[in-house]
């Protein structure tokens, strides 16, 4: 152990921003398995997903084997604008927890969307932009990623088109607005705008919308020349460029010759848990090093400790590529609780099989119990966490609570993956002492994972 008084706050250079992202799949043994073409059920080839991505993220989205990707200049440039991010020494949250435990959060909420989200949608829309696109279609949860990605078209004057889960768009008026001001245009999900919204619409009348449908809208809206489809979660490719959250803190880390024991991150498609933990799986992998890591979901929507892991579609309309994940049913309509970010019904098919081959465990907890920790965290640490980060919160206070009784002086590091500003409807709720926990019955998931096709 070094007796080095370690800071703060780590901040790394500019000049040590990682100059590749890492491919975690190259080391592992079990591959995730292909996508299938939601049609014919055929593994989804090149061709057939630069019909819906563009070429280069097709590319890397069938990339076993490459274990580092160079990131292109002009991403290295924009990343410069907001990255590295801080790796931050929780001492205030440990002096009020009267813990041993050392506990380090890392910090991907100093960008104006708020979010780690703005680590892909640069990457996404630099590829865009390559390949001579107009521009882009995608979807938005509860704003981060629409947000993310409208930045990054603004930077790259590259069009941007978002369907916004419905519930999102009435309770969040002011991400919207962010959005519009960045010049992209924005839809509530379902609309009348595309087919599977009308069909959506009349099959679920009044629905508060989901990710699964807006993720369908947006893949039907981009079937137009010039432009494509883009997605800020889910997939290996996102989980690819999320890496560079992973390696900076790992690099962090080193500087101070500090171990990981615990690794924490909240996990609603995967994407930051993924971008965190990979660098560190790839030494699990390896053989070099050993830690626990721990994938928080909602208990309103947990795929990975409810769900099956088998072949489904990643989005309610059915005009996804399949992928074998943790999965509640592409039908499962959660609860609108607040956390928007993790409410989607499946899970990274990259994360569904690290947690299927035991190099990961999960952990689902209540929206009552989140929102105590995030604030407590608020209080103590100064940040104002997304409601998705709290998840991770939640866990890693309990994990330090649980140090305590031990008198174990473990170190744990998680993802703070966002600010909450745009969320106070929620902490309003919390602090008022009428939020609920939606915890959806055994019934409710049976019915669901009925509709999960065979294969
Ligand atoms: C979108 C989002 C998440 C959930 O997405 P992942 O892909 O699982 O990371 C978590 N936290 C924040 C702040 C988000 O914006």
């Amino acid at each position: 152990m070094s007796t080095e008084k370690i800071p703060y706050k780590i901040y790394l250079t500019e000049e040590e921003l990682p100059r590749a992202w890492y491919n975690v799949r190259a080391d592992m043994v079990n591959k995730p398995a292909p996508l299938l073409h939601p049609q014919t059920h055929q593994p989804m080839d090149l061709e057939g997903l630069s019909q819906v991505f563009c070429r280069e993220l097709a590319r890397q989205e069938l990339d076993d084997t490459t274990p580092y990707v160079p990131i292109p200049q002009p991403v290295l440039d924009f990343y410069r604008m907001y990255r590295p991010s801080p790796l931050v020494r929780a001492y205030c949250l440990e002096r009020y927890l009267d813990t041993p435990a050392h506990i380090y959060y890392k910090f991907e909420g100093s960008n104006t969307s708020g979010s780690h989200k703005l680590n892909s949608a640069i990457a996404q829309a630099y590829y865009a932009k390559e390949e001579g696109l107009i521009g882009v279609t995608t979807e938005t949860g509860a704003g981060q990623w629409g947000t993310a990605m409208s930045m990054a078209c603004a930077y790259l004057g590259l069009q941007c088109s978002v369907f916004m889960v419905k519930v999102s768009y009435e309770q969040k008026p002011f991400r919207r607005e962010v959005m519009r001001t960045y010049g992209a245009t924005v839809t509530p999900s379902p609309s009348m705008d595309t087919a599977v919204g009308r069909r959506i619409n009349a099959q679920f009348p009044g629905t508060n919308g989901s990710l699964g449908c807006a993720i369908s809208e947006a893949v039907e809206a981009a079937r137009k020349p010039g432009y494509r489809y883009v997605l800020g979660s889910v997939l290996d490719q996102v989980l690819l460029h999320q890496t560079v959250i992973g390696l900076e803190t790992k690099a962090a880390l080193d500087k101070y010759h500090i171990r990981p024991d615990i690794l924490i991150g909240c996990a609603g498609g995967g994407s930051n848990l993924g971008g965190l933990i990979a660098p560190f799986v790839g030494q699990k992998l390896r053989g070099e090093a050993d830690m626990q890591i721990l994938a928080v979901e909602p208990a309103s929507c947990p795929s990975l400790t409810r769900g099956r892991f088998v072949y489904d579609y990643c989005d309610t309309g059915r005009v996804c590529p399949l992928q074998k994940m943790y999965t509640l049913g592409s039908d499962f309509m959660p609860s609108p609780n607040h956390a928007g970010g993790l409410r989607y019904h499946g899970m990274s098919r990259l994360v569904s099989q690290l947690y299927h081959d035991g190099l990961i465990q999960a952990a689902a907890v209540d929206q009552t119990s989140v929102f105590a920790a995030a604030v407590e965290f608020a209080r103590v640490e100064g940040i104002l966490p997304a409601p998705e980060s709290g998840h991770a919160i939640r866990v890693a206070i309990d994990q330090a609570l649980k140090c305590k009784q031990t008198g174990e002086e473990k170190n744990i590091v998680f993802s703070l993956s966002g600010t909450g500003y745009f969320d106070m409807a929620a902490y309003q709720r919390f602090n008022d002492g009428t939020m609920t926990d939606q915890i959806p019955t055994d019934e409710q998931i049976a019915r669901s994972l009925a509709q999960v096709p065979v294969i």
